[in-house]
């Protein structure tokens, strides 16, 4: 399966913002974004007018990187957001939210999007009991995620495990740290998602 393969900090840099796509060193000083806050590429510290199709694209690279999808994938996400009822830019931030990757993100049993996928792939986690390595697996209301036995003797799955006792999960979710056990409550509100994305231009971008 095709992924991105090159520097994940360019991508902030071109999004003017943090993605958090390191995990630890996205708050660290060594972040990139700090270091050297403009675009990459040799044209980057340049002088840059922007059209509205061209905050509109950004609007998209910007939700896509986030979520670590690719093109054509995240245009089908448009595509069954703008099928289903209700708000369409909504819509397609609550299916980006329940993917499955994210949601082992956002219950803090990896520090970034990136692990979160790479600790799916490998196999470490079950949804309702089965084992499930598919990063874009949406997750539905009442679906319960669990760390397979024995990953749960993983030093990385022993270390995150410490972390997220610390970390704040949100009220969409729940989390039994004794158990090893996540459960999806119900699907997030918009005001729940803190993706930092107008999805109306989004929305407006593909309805061109
Ligand atoms: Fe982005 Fe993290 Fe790299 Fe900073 S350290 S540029 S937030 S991926």
């Amino acid at each position: 399966m095709a992924r991105y393969t090159d520097s994940v900090c360019r991508l902030c840099r071109r999004e003017g913002l943090k993605l958090y796509l390191k995990g630890e060193r996205c708050y660290s000083p060594k972040c990139s974004v700090d270091k050297r806050p403009f675009p990459p590429g040799q044209h980057g510290q340049g002088r840059h007018r922007t059209s509205e199709y061209g905050s509109q694209l950004r609007e998209k690279q910007k939700a896509r990187r986030y979520y670590g999808v690719l093109e054509k994938q995240f245009h089908s996400y448009y595509e069954s957001a703008a099928r289903k009822q209700g708000v369409t830019g909504e819509n397609l931030l609550q299916l980006l939210e329940s993917r499955l990757d994210n949601t082992v993100f956002r219950l803090g049993l990896a520090a970034s999007r990136p692990e979160a996928r790479q600790l799916v792939r490998h196999g470490h986690f079950l949804v309702n009991g089965r084992r499930v390595d598919i990063p874009s697996y949406l997750m539905k209301p009442g679906d319960r995620i669990g760390i397979r036995e024995k990953s749960q003797q993983s030093p990385r799955i022993k270390e995150l495990l410490e972390s997220a006792q610390s970390r704040t999960i949100p009220a969409w979710l729940q989390l039994d740290l004794n158990a090893f056990n996540g459960q999806v409550v119900r699907l997030p509100a918009r005001d729940e998602i803190d993706t930092p994305v107008a999805e109306q231009m989004i929305v407006e971008y593909y309805s061109r």
